[in-house]
């Protein structure tokens, strides 16, 4: 039984898309809202790419928690890893301290990881792409291979440093192989002598028939095209069997190259396993059409370690917005059960599908695919949609203003090589 005199507590696990949309929702609730993540900041992913190519810096896409919930009193926010969940005294517990964390109603919403296709080993060598490490990690892969190449004397090696390769034909990989390019060619070129940047190769290989499966044929074709001439090579229906310091081996073929980068499969946060309710084959928990647990009224589930059912055969796809929709209806439903009233069922609305091929290219299937852009159009519509978001979470024009000049100059100290020694190469 709840205790009457106090205020029931909220514990969102997670201060991504879905844990920070919650939060929001109960911004006028009669609740004591705690938000936990495990890094102090927000980070908008469709940006990292950006970050790992250096055409960002990693504080223009993020923003602490604490500092874009400081508006609403309502909330805490504690930075700890959860490592347990007990369903039973409704409690957590953190890394960081071995005081149990109560709640009365719990979001989890921890996102995903990258999946190996069972081989955890190629993590090291193929590092994915999924917070601000991950894309520091990639963009000093990058720039390391570039300094190596530059003074490199054999002409085999000097190749394989300058060679990348990205697995996995989604809308990452596709938005970092057309980047690549355009910076190699473009900002890098001039500060090179012996090495020109311009020559660098760029391979990205797709297991399945097509790049961007999710969106219309049409459009895949298109990013394979555009792609094609920024003379990236694209692989389609080609599967990578092994992946080491030196190469990436599909079947009997072998690229030799330094610079690997993932971007093939997500699974559902470790969080998920800790709940002791149903998952799916990645991992992410099959919760009611409420989003709460099969077995539990107090806890819900949102963003993607959630696989809700959508159209015929499918699940929500795991997408910002998607994210953020089922966080809101969490927390609508979270209030409702305080009030005593019947919960929702979350109806995911699909506000369309946008992938950039490098700085001046996109492709966007909007209104379920019916509306397909692509071109410089498309990239002027994604270009307007992250700065409107970007408004939203940092919240001044003048760093905003900054954001469009960085992203539209090369700022060069984001090509800093600054990080601590990487575990594998560089
Ligand atoms: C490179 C990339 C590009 C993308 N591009 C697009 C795009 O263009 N358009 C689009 O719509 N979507 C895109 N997505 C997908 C979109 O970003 C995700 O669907 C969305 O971030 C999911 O939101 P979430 O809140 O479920 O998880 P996340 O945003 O991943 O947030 C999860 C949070 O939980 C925290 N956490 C995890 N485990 C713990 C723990 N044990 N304890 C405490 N905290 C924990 C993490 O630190 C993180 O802050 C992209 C994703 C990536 C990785």
């Amino acid at each position: 039984m709840d205790d009457p005199a106090r205020r029931p507590r909220v514990v969102i696990i997670g201060g991504g898309f879905a844990g920070l949309s919650a939060a929001r929702a109960l911004a006028r609730a009669p609740v004591d809202v705690l938000i936990i993540d495990r890094t102090n900041h927000h980070v908008f992913q469709p940006l990292l790419y950006q970050v790992a190519t250096t055409a960002l810096a990693p504080s223009d896409i993020s923003a602490p928690i604490r500092w874009i919930l400081r508006r609403q009193k309502n909330v805490a926010t504690r930075l700890g890893s959860v490592q347990a969940i007990d369903r039973t005294t409704r409690t957590l517990r953190l890394a960081e301290d071995d005081a149990p964390v109560p709640y009365d109603y719990l979001v989890v919403a921890s996102g995903a990881r990258h999946a190996y296709f069972g081989h955890p080993e190629w993590e090291a060598v193929a590092p994915g792409l999924k917070s601000l490490e991950d894309a520091r990690r990639i963009r000093r892969r990058i720039l390391l291979a570039l300094e190596r190449a530059e003074w490199e004397a054999d002409a085999a090696e000097r190749d394989a440093q300058m060679t990348f390769v990205i697995v996995g034909g989604g809308p990452t990989g596709v938005e970092l192989a057309g980047v690549l390019p355009e910076m190699c060619r473009g900002a890098f070129r001039p500060d090179f002598r012996r090495i020109d940047t311009s020559k660098v190769r760029v391979v990205l290989v797709e297991g399945g028939p097509r790049l961007l499966p999710s969106f219309p044929p049409s459009l895949s074709a298109r990013a394979a095209h555009d792609l094609a001439r920024l003379r990236v090579e694209v692989r389609t229906s080609t599967f990578v069997t092994d992946v080491d310091a030196d190469g990436v081996s599909m079947g009997a073929e072998r690229i030799a190259a330094r610079s690997v980068f993932w971007a093939a499969g997500n699974a559902a946060s470790a969080l998920s396993r800790l709940l002791g309710a149903p998952l799916d084959a990645a991992g992410r928990v099959l919760a009611r059409s409420d989003l709460s647990l099969p077995d539990d009224d107090r806890v819900f589930v949102a963003g993607d370690i959630a696989a809700m059912p959508w159209t015929e055969g499918t699940f929500v796809p795991g997408v910002a917005p998607a994210a953020t929709q089922m966080g809101q209806r969490a927390a609508r439903n979270i209030r409702a059960r305080i009030a005593g009233e019947p919960t929702t069922p979350f109806r995911y609305v699909n506000t369309g599908e946008l992938a950039t091929i490098g700085r001046h290219m996109a492709v966007a299937s909007l209104a379920g695919g019916r509306i397909r852009i692509a071109g410089y159009v498309a990239w002027v519509f994604w270009l307007f949609l992250h700065i409107m978001y970007l408004v939203g979470f940092r919240n001044r024009v003048s760093v905003l203003l900054q954001w469009a000049y960085n992203y539209i100059f090369y700022e060069r100290g984001v090509r800093l090589i600054s990080e601590a020694e990487d575990a594998v190469r560089g």
